[in-house]
């Protein structure tokens, strides 16, 4: 068997054997399509034989052959619809593998360029020019409209982004309707754990130990379609990527994260993660924090924040307590001036938690600066200009932590999904879309005013789960989110000021007040962020454990609020 790839998700090859069957499933593949009539040459294996043995190592198999050149319609549509149902990579052969490829390239035809077909038969070792004019036919001639419109996969669910909330809510889907196709467009092949960037940030955590690879945290049975979405077409039920396909939708679910906005900070692209320009922000800059913060001894270190909305907005000043704390703990935080400017007003968003960390921001000595943003760097001359009330300001520092400002994604914010700021517009409740009822959103990219993180994603996912799941039956949503979000704040190695609040500030503590006082620093918070959660996030969370977050109904929800 020499098999070639047509696409991400196809393999073709000339006429198989049982034992070719093992070799297909070593190599993860899930769908075998078999092209070639029986007995068309003497000791041609039967199909029969090859569909006992596909079922014997749980591989689906269909029989679609063809004969005399004969590609009708009905095999097209029935080898298209094979393909969008596999859960995995699928192998198509015949006698030689051209018959496998026809058919792919015609069922292709509409969701990519006639070009880019025959391309990728042609570099497989197919010429296939001879169906250029069917191809461009079927492209144009749909009775759904332009083919070029008409998706190259239709799947139950699709979701847009395979991050915290996009897997999560993937997980939660299958565990309660294993029979639906569900698809993920994600075009990373890594996911990271985020929250563990600030222990990155603060030598406690391996940068390692906060990256998986994509592919392991996959939902068995989920397509995982490697590409960007680019556009959404909700009156058509249709998602497009940036290469082109079409995919389809019964139900859409749009979990895209935010996006860092590092150019809108004049030079700071070019000089982070040099000249003591660092961010929590990112895997590749997480642990240049710690190389700064453990080799300043004096000097100016500033801690910048931006203007909201951003994920975690905790999180600038957990790397400056954190830093700080190893600063005292070296003894030398006498000799470093640290200052803290924040574009917005207040130190955190809920009062609540204000006391416990002014006790740290006076422990440690920190100036305040409120309503300084940070606009430009000059990383060779070690600068940095802020715009106040009274004007622009410019410092010198020694080691400056920057939060980017933070922005709904591009391709979302000029989609028809959008609110007025960017993000998916959905109901703060059922997050369920206010305009397409079979759209969902979550996560960052969503419009609910709650606290961008992943304990909010966590709460968030088995809700829409749960709301899509009867949407699809025709019913309307049944469960409601109240707006919970979590921010453990790292207030010195070892204790964490653990915020837990939902719509309005209304505090939302997980344990009683006798175990952890969310609004005083605890040890046992520091053990649940440093041990539990990214436990919790990878075989918890990820896997459709809703430990903690069990859907509420929407009308116990409205009645606590
Ligand atoms: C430094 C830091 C500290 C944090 N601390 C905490 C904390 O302590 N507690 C907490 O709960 N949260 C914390 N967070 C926030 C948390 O990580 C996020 O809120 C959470 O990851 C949001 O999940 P999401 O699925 O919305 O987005 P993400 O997890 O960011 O996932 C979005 C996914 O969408 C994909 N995507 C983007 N564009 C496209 C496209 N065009 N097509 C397809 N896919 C696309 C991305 O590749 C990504 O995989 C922290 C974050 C940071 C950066």
């Amino acid at each position: 068997m020499n098999p070639h790839k047509l696409d991400e998700k196809l393999l073709v090859c000339g006429q198989i054997t049982p034992e070719d069957i093992d070799q297909a499933a070593s190599a993860g593949v899930r769908l075998i399509i078999n092209n070639r009539p029986d007995g068309e040459e003497p000791g041609q294996p039967l199909s029969a034989d090859l569909k006992a043995k596909a079922d014997a190592l749980s591989i689906a198999y269909r029989y679609i052959p063809i004969s005399g050149g004969n590609f009708d319609d009905a095999s097209v549509m029935a080898f298209g619809d094979a393909l969008a149902s596999a859960d995995g990579p699928t192998l198509a052969f015949c006698r030689t593998g051209t018959r496998a490829t026809t058919l792919w390239a015609l069922s292709q035809a509409g969701s990519r360029p006639t070009a880019a077909i025959l391309s990728a038969a042609n570099a497989a070792g197919y010429d296939l020019s001879q169906l250029r004019g069917r191809i461009e036919t079927a492209s144009t001639s749909s009775p759904d409209g332009p083919a070029a419109d008409r998706p190259a996969a239709r799947y139950d669910v699709v979701i847009v982004g395979g991050g915290a909330g996009g897997i999560a809510t993937a997980t939660s889907i299958l565990k309660r309707d294993p029979k639906l196709s569900v698809a993920i467009i994600e075009p990373r092949t890594e996911h990271y754990y985020q929250p563990g960037w600030t222990m990155v940030g603060a030598g406690v955590f391996e940068p390692k130990s906060t990256c998986h690879s994509m592919a392991s945290v996959m939902p068995k049975g989920v397509t995982w379609l490697r590409e960007a979405a680019q556009s959404f077409q909700p009156e058509q039920n249709q998602v497009t990527t940036a290469n082109g396909s079409v995919i389809g939708y019964r139900a859409l679910v749009v979990a895209p994260g935010n996006m860092l906005d590092w150019d809108a900070i004049d030079g700071l692209a070019a000089t982070l993660g040099q000249n003591g320009v660092t961010s929590n922000y990112r895997y590749d800059t997480a642990p240049y924090t710690w190389e700064l913060v453990r080799n300043l001894r004096e000097g100016v270190a500033l801690f910048t924040q931006p203007p909201m909305p951003i994920k975690c907005a905790g999180a600038p000043q957990k790397a400056m307590y954190l830093s700080c704390d190893n600063w005292l703990e070296r003894g030398v935080l006498n000799n470093i001036d640290v200052a803290f400017h924040n574009a917005g007003g207040v130190l955190f968003g809920v009062k609540d938690y204000v006391p416990a960390l002014m006790g740290y921001v006076e422990r440690y000595g920190i100036d305040l600066n409120f309503e300084s943003t940070l606009i430009a760097v000059d990383g060779a001359a070690k600068t940095a200009t802020f715009r106040e009330k009274t004007g622009e300001v410019t410092r010198a520092f020694d080691m400056m932590h920057v939060t980017p400002p933070q922005i709904a994604p591009r391709f979302v914010a000029d989609s028809l999904l959008a609110d007025k700021a960017g993000y998916v517009e959905v109901d703060q409740v059922t997050m369920q879309h206010v305009r397409y009822p079979n759209i969902f959103g979550l996560g960052d990219g969503g419009s609910t005013p709650n606290a961008k993180t992943a304990a909010a994603a966590r709460k968030q996912a088995p809700i829409v789960a749960v709301n899509l799941l009867a949407i699809l039956k025709g019913g309307e949503p049944v469960a409601g989110y109240d707006g919970y979000g979590s921010c453990p704040l790292t207030v010195e190695k070892g204790k964490i000021v653990l915020a837990e609040f939902g719509y309005g500030g209304k505090l939302m503590p997980s344990f009683p007040k006798w175990l952890i006082d969310g609004t005083q620093p605890a040890r046992l918070s520091w053990l649940l962020k440093s041990e539990a959660l990214p436990w919790i996030y990878w075989n918890g969370m990820l896997k459709g454990h809703e430990w903690l977050v069990k859907p509420q109904p929407i009308e116990r929800v409205r009645q606590a609020a």
